[in-house]
């Protein structure tokens, strides 16, 4: 089955998903839609049976039309393999009432592992067919959680290379320590003299320089983004929905075609995006939750229609979702227009001027239909981490307490939820262990990560705590006008 892309801006222009992957933006600066999404209904009771390699192929199948079975299976078994702590990848457990998606097993213990191990593999087949053979290097910025991730995701994978830049000084030991000892023959890591900010306005003018691309091209490179807008990081975060909803069946929880609700901490919207997939595809759900931080525009929007950024940017303990413009919305608008792309591009157009815009009232009754939102800040945010530890004996990290605060907050309207949960409260130990009421006024990340493993009896991820003793292999750090040459260099080397 043929399944075709364009951009949410404009219908003119048709890919195939390969080439959806292998470009990750629409040239005209939209987003990759296909109106195929939702047009089959996946088999519940397939889904039911299977497994999670089963699940995925599925959903790999349904969206990612050319690729062919054979090439779905070999991206799903190395995707996930004894790169996950547990055969079920993403467990579910319950926690009070509610239930628990953990979506933290993978390598950098955090959910981006979902995507970004299965993104390198799609993208390493799709060159193959798509990509003339070209060798693809991704080159990222990171504020410190990504880079890790695409880091992971693509160490070794054939035809791939990656690079990756991180402001000097200002991550934390812990990713810094996560990046500088990532292994792998086409992995390049260097620091930048400067903000996160200036690392990512440079990435840009790089992908920018025509110069550039015409000498990697000359030596049968390209530079390509894993962002979270590319298709390849969407569809494998559909599975897991698919995934959660048989889990509950098999646990006797609900009877299969019984709705149940999600809750999701949210950022740039890809997470939440791809429940909305799962929904269009026929998996029963009642509610999406938006779950925001103190960054709370998608709270806002959801409750009046009005999307506005204008608004001061607040650093929080949640620091994956301190984000203002949630770029994966751009996606449901065109779905909730039924494919107005023109209406599409007229938001986005009033969102790079003004910095606003106010959707039609259809589509914000159609957003209600499915959506819900809340948000929760710092305090709140501890006082639900140190209570569902003192309660129900988990920890949860401050991203998923997020959003078990607004689901707590929520009524349950008579149907089972899934909060999901995102990252290893290890991830980030030291706003955990203060959250529990420890003072960690002065103490290193390895300290706060003893404590609270002390505290809770609880382990540190063996990926974690293994990176006080590994050696670090990437000491690079350079000024802003020197990442281009760095990239060049790192390309000949990796791809010699
Ligand atoms: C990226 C991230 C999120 C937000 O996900 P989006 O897809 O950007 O909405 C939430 N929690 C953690 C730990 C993350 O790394």
């Amino acid at each position: 089955m043929s399944i075709l892309y364009h951009s949410t801006r404009s219908q003119s222009d048709s890919v195939t998903s390969k080439q959806a992957i292998l470009a990750g933006i629409a040239p005209d600066g939209g987003l990759y839609v296909s109106d195929a999404v939702g047009q089959s209904k996946l088999d519940l009771s397939r889904v039911c049976a299977g497994s999670y390699h089963d699940v995925a192929s599925m959903v790999l199948g349904a969206l990612l039309g050319d690729y062919t079975p054979d090439e779905v299976s070999w991206c799903v078994s190395h995707a996930y393999a004894q790169n996950f702590d547990t055969p079920e990848v993403t467990p579910v457990s319950p926690l009070g009432d509610d239930w628990l998606l953990e979506l933290y097993h993978g390598p950098t213990c955090a959910f981006k592992d979902v995507a970004l191990q299965m993104l390198p593999r799609l993208m390493s087949v799709a060159r193959k067919t798509a990509g003339s053979g070209r060798n693809v290097m991704i080159v990222t910025a990171t504020s410190g959680d990504t880079g890790k991730a695409a880091l992971e995701g693509f160490a070794d994978v054939e035809g791939t290379g990656v690079t990756v830049f991180y402001p000097a000084g200002k991550v934390s030991d812990i990713q810094r320590l996560q990046m500088v000892t990532q292994r792998g023959s086409n992995v390049a890591v260097c620091g930048i003299r400067g903000n996160f900010d200036d690392a990512q306005t440079e990435v840009k003018h790089i992908f920018a320089d025509r110069e550039l691309a015409q000498r990697l091209a000359q030596k049968n490179t390209v530079l390509s983004s894993a962002n979270s807008i590319n298709v390849g990081r969407l569809v494998p975060q559909v599975t897991y929905y698919f995934y959660a909803y048989a889990r509950l069946v098999a646990a006797g929880a609900i009877a299969q075609g019984d709705a149940i609700d999600f809750c999701v901490p949210t950022g740039n919207f890809g997470d939440v995006l791809a429940g909305y997939y799962a929904k269009r595809m026929g998996l029963p759900v009642g509610r999406l939750i938006v779950a925001s931080n103190a960054n709370n525009v998608l709270t806002d929007f959801i409750t009046t229609g009005t999307y506005d950024r204008r608004r001061p940017f607040i650093k929080t303990i949640s620091p994956s979702m301190d984000i203002l413009v949630s770029s994966n919305l751009e996606r449901l608008l065109y779905y909730l227009s039924d494919g107005d792309c023109e209406l599409v591009a007229s938001y986005m157009d009033s969102l790079a001027k003004d910095g606003s815009y106010t959707v039609s009232q259809k589509i914000l009754e159609r957003l209600h239909q499915t959506f819900a939102c809340g948000f929760a800040d710092d305090d709140a945010t501890r006082a639900t981490i140190r209570q569902t530890w003192e309660q129900e004996h988990r920890l949860i990290d401050t991203h998923t307490a997020v959003a078990k605060t607004v689901l707590d907050c929520r009524p349950s309207e008579g149907r089972q939820r899934v909060c999901l949960s995102t990252a290893s409260a290890y991830k980030f130990s030291a706003d955990v262990l203060a959250a529990l009421g420890v003072d960690t006024q002065g103490k290193g990340d390895f300290q706060c990560m003893d404590e609270l493993s002390q505290l809770t009896s609880t382990k540190a991820p063996q990926q974690l705590s293994s990176l006080r003793d590994a050696t670090e292999l990437h000491l690079d750090v350079c000024d802003r006008d020197q990442m281009g040459s760095f990239v060049e260099s790192a390309c000949s080397r990796v791809f010699a």
